[in-house]
């Protein structure tokens, strides 16, 4: 067939066949969705809030603290997003707790948690790293991660079904020198997803996981700012550049979508070809 016949053909068949591409549409629209993502009033859980209020979803916002919560409130608005925003440090129960009831409060229920918030208070090797160090790092970055979870899942059930998005790292498949504890807990998220997916598949429920590579963000300002360092990796990566959080964003709005449906139990690797998994 050539290329004239070819197009004619898909001209045709969009004609006859309207829906298809409004389906599309559709399938890839969060529009009537409720979004909570943590740790999300700056990097990479600003750009996921940003890609899921783009496709429609209510976002809700929050971090530690109030002045940055006004700060993406007001950013995410000025860009006819959809969001409400609240101070939550994830390690804290009581955080948590009003985090999810003001979103019931304000916005009738819930579809979508990023779980994305997590620290790293230790640099060094692993071995003289303390029970503190480790307490805080399992505390925020995997047991508030579930404990999330488990608070929302009985709303998404109301729902008829939803969607969890962990952020891990590529340091959770290879540990990254001086950053062991870290590591190991990204490493835990991996697990996390995999021993939730089959559970929560029975109410619906999809639970995925994004690894990034080295994002350009605050966080990882240590590793992108020293040249040395930054040359090191780049040597790693297939796409050799660092990334911008807008490229893990739109990974984790994709998992939520109807076009993502048949995926869970998954972690996606985005890190510009890093040679951290096969
Ligand atoms: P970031 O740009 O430094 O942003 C961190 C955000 O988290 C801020 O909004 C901060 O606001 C909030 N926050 C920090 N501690 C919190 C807590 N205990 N409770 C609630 N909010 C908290 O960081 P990022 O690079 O986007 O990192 C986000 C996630 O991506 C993390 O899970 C990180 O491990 C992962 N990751 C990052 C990279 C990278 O290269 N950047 C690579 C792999 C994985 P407040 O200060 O107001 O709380």
């Amino acid at each position: 067939m050539n290329v004239g016949v070819m197009l004619r053909s898909v001209l045709r068949c969009l004609k006859t066949n309207p829906v298809a591409g409004q389906r599309s549409m559709s399938q890839s629209s969060l529009a009537g969705k409720v979004a909570i993502v943590t740790a999300s009033t700056d990097g990479i859980g600003l750009a996921a809030a940003q890609a899921l209020g783009k496709r429609g979803a209510h976002v809700v916002v929050s971090s530690r603290r109030q002045a940055n919560v006004d700060k993406a409130v007001a950013l995410l608005q000025s860009q006819n997003i959809q969001v409400t925003g609240t101070t939550c440090n994830v390690g804290s129960g009581e955080d948590r707790e009003k985090l999810v009831q003001m979103t019931l409060n304000q916005c009738g229920g819930i579809d979508i948690l990023v779980s994305n918030a997590a620290v790293n208070p230790f640099f060094g090797n692993i071995m003289d790293s303390t029970e503190d160090v480790w307490d805080k790092i399992l505390s925020v970055n995997v047991k508030s991660a579930f404990l999330m979870t488990k608070l929302v899942v009985p709303h998404m059930e109301k729902r008829g079904g939803g969607n969890v998005v962990f952020v891990s790292s590529v340091a959770g498949y290879q540990p990254m020198q001086a950053l062991g504890p870290y590591s190991v807990s990204k490493t835990a998220l991996l697990g996390l997803t995999r021993a939730l997916a089959p559970e929560l598949a029975q109410s619906n429920i999809r639970v995925n996981c994004v690894a990034p590579g080295i994002i350009k963000t605050r966080f990882s300002a240590a590793l992108w700012k020293n040249e040395a360092i930054l040359d090191d990796f780049k040597r790693q990566l297939s796409i050799k550049r660092v990334g911008e959080p807008e490229e893990i964003g739109g990974m984790i709005a994709f998992l939520c979508t109807q076009e993502a449906s048949y995926i869970t139990g998954e972690t996606i690797t985005v890190s510009g070809g890093m040679g951290c998994r096969l």
